[in-house]
């Protein structure tokens, strides 16, 4: 309707894989911990953003291009 690009991603572990390497923790993330730290390759940042990377991963956007951006506009059903 508003010539927003929708992409449907899967919601699991969200909050346990590291938008950086990938990597899943072993256990979920209390709420009461706001920041993500990755045992792997070391990455730090908020939750909430880190969540939103591998969200981004996941709909197939690159998230270092993705801040910033917005649609250019309808996109074609047959492309996709
Ligand atoms: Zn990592």
């Amino acid at each position: 309707k508003h010539a927003r690009d929708v992409r449907l991603v899967h919601p699991a572990h969200t909050t346990m894989d590291c938008a950086r390497c990938g990597a899943r923790t072993k256990h979920a993330l209390p709420l009461s911990m706001r920041t993500y730290a990755c045992t792997v390759c070391g990455a730090v940042s908020p939750r909430d953003k880190n969540s939103a990377h591998v969200m981004l991963v996941r709909a197939g956007w690159n998230p270092d291009g993705a801040e910033g951006v917005r649609p250019l506009g309808p996109v074609d059903p047959e492309a996709a």
